[in-house]
């Protein structure tokens, strides 16, 4: 089962929140931006303390300072609000390969592909919100969903700084009010209501038409994120027939990490990223199968690599009983830039470039990644390799 992968995250009380950071004797106070008490204008942002008196965003000056008299008035500091939503920003963007602004403090994130380096999603959220959190010095809310609404929803339920995950979707959204979809007016909403129809899953039994136009762009299937794709499509693989069929896993890790390895090393000495992986296997009846998987970034770093070739091996090998025949890996979605890198996976591409320098001055032999030294038993070791049975091919 595919565990939730958008994560929306959201800045508590942008406006106030960052008042009160920049003057600390406003903590615990009522704050409202947006104006003077006796202006015309509306509130932006009221603070958690303001919000207990009933005062919101959107709402008159002159009602706030009704409602709250005790409310500390400010004008806002805008220029100081995009500098602080661009950090936001630039820190999300260093995090995540797909992020998607919604407003100043607000943003999706797309998780996909990046569970490889995580324990899971859960982790990755939450390591997400605690690295905002420390980079712009304010607190954030954060929902995990399926879909950008249902993700956007759990940020609902967990503010204030909450972290909020929705399991079983379908049935939170079924049992949603109407009010709570963007894109349902109150016109509609007061038809709708009138018909007898005040839930997502009353409309859809009754008006499955409508449902489709109304919570249709919402679900799951039309979650698209902007990707950064760049450079002309190509494609390398690395590909070997063992000398005689192979039972053991071990060996079979052993073989792909070393094509792994190769396909790692001939990006970075081309300046080269792969966005995506796709493995291969051949069992002895001859039945081939192969499965890809998206990184979710550009990386040449083999770990990162690796990672998700492992993943995908190990998927492939529930398939058929062994003996395996074939073992390969190719790397797709080429690409010349760099794309911004999670920082999980900086290392692993540091500690590559690391292994290509030694190997320029010393050949390939000088060094092999632990699990790749097995094969010295089975193959002849030359300065610029391993010589495998049949030599890795190219496309
Ligand atoms: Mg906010």
């Amino acid at each position: 089962m595919i565990p939730p992968f958008v994560l929306h995250i959201d800045i508590d009380a942008f406006f106030a929140a960052v008042e009160v950071m920049l003057r600390p004797g406003l903590k615990g106070k009522p704050v409202i931006v947006g104006g003077m008490p006796e202006e015309r204008g509306v509130v932006c942002t009221a603070s958690y303390e303001a919000r207990k008196y009933g005062v919101h965003s959107g709402m008159a000056l002159r009602t706030a300072a009704q409602k709250c008299p005790s409310g500390v008035f400010l004008r806002g500091r805008y220029h100081i609000y995009s500098q602080i939503s661009k950090r936001f920003f630039d820190c999300l963007n260093r995090l995540a390969p797909g992020v998607e602004g919604v407003s100043v403090d607000e943003a999706y994130i797309d998780l996909r592909g990046m569970q490889y380096f995580y324990a899971s999603v859960y982790e990755m959220a939450e390591k997400i919100k605690i690295v905002v959190e420390k980079e712009i010095g304010l607190r954030v809310s954060a929902g995990v969903g399926f879909s950008k609404l249902g993700a956007k929803l759990a940020t609902e339920m967990a503010k204030p700084g909450g972290l909020f995950f929705i399991e079983d979707e379908k049935t939170f959204l079924s049992n949603l009010s109407l009010a709570k979809i963007p894109g349902i007016g109150p016109h509609t909403l007061l038809i709708l209501q009138g018909l007898g129809i005040g839930r997502v899953k009353e409309l859809k039994k009754t008006y499955p038409s409508l449902w489709k136009k109304l919570i249709g762009p919402h679900l799951y299937s039309s979650t698209r994120f902007p990707r950064k794709t760049h450079g002309e499509a190509k494609s390398f693989s690395r590909e070997t027939t063992f000398p005689e069929d192979i039972s053991d896993r071990e060996m079979i890790m052993s073989h792909l990490s070393y094509l792994v390895d190769r396909l790692s090393l001939y990006l970075i000495e081309h300046h080269l990223f792969t966005g995506r992986i796709e493995i291969k296997v051949r069992f002895g009846d001859f039945s081939t199968f192969t499965r890809r998987a998206a990184l979710g970034f550009s990386t040449h770093g083999y770990h990162n690599m690796w990672k998700v070739s492992l993943f995908l091996l190990n998927e492939l090998l529930k398939k058929k009983k062994l003996p395996l025949r074939l073992v390969g890996a190719k790397v797709e979605q080429i690409s010349k830039q760099r794309d911004i890198l999670p920082f999980v996976c900086l290392k692993s591409e540091r500690l590559s470039h690391g292994v290509r320098d030694i190997r320029e001055r010393f050949g390939f032999s000088s060094i092999f990644i632990g699990r790749e030294l097995v094969l010295e038993r089975v193959y002849p070791v030359e300065r610029e390799g391993i010589v495998l049975k049949t030599a890795s091919l190219t496309k």
